[in-house]
């Protein structure tokens, strides 16, 4: 279920720069993709996947990555608002989520399953798409880990084998700056 609640609950849009929760369909097909890198209290990479008018979150702790062998623990959050993707900016001291956040990667994804669709994926704990960023491109898939029943969902982030998969390729460590304003993490809490 697409819910904004949990989004809206979480911040002080009186203190907090972050868009509002509002639900938007938009006219065009293509799905946004996006990554942005947040130096809150731990650093992570939030992945967020539009669906049905909000972006679907989860947080990568450690960053996706090009090599197939690298499973990446995605750990879901709340959803965020469509808007959330163009996002770049410092959430205050003391609010939800405060620290800094640029957009790391942005683009568009499809579904890659034509008997499946997204939110039936998404339910069941897989996730085959197929990403067209700037720094990430190609099969990945978002798998969930442990039992049903388990409160805290765990889920993987891996790259699927293609020819975009690049073991020696480290995008996180080799391209650290904003896709829309160039801008690293550190530029950002300098200004
Ligand atoms: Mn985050």
């Amino acid at each position: 279920m697409n819910n904004l609640e949990e989004y809206k609950n979480k911040r002080d849009f009186k203190k907090t720069k972050e868009p509002k929760a509002t639900i938007k369909k938009k006219k065009q097909k293509s799905l946004i993709y996006v990554i942005q890198k947040h130096n809150a209290s731990n650093l992570h990479y939030d992945l967020r996947l539009e669906l049905n008018g909000v972006l679907k979150s989860w947080a990568i702790p450690k960053g996706p990555s090009t090599d197939p062998s690298q499973k990446k623990l995605a750990l879901p959050t709340e959803d965020h608002p469509i808007d959330y993707a163009n996002f770049e900016g410092i959430i205050p001291e003391g609010e939800y989520g405060a620290g800094s956040v640029i957009v790391w990667d942005t683009g568009t994804y499809r579904n890659l399953k034509d008997d499946i669709s997204l939110e039936k994926s998404l339910e069941k704990g897989k996730l085959e798409i197929f990403i067209e960023g700037k720094k990430l491109k190609g099969a990945y898939v978002l798998l969930k880990t442990g039992k049903k029943s388990d409160k805290n969902q765990r889920w993987l982030f891996i790259k699927m084998k293609d020819k975009y998969a690049d073991a020696r390729r480290n995008p996180v460590k080799s391209e650290p700056r904003s896709v829309i304003s160039n801008k690293n993490i550190e530029d950002l809490e300098k200004d």
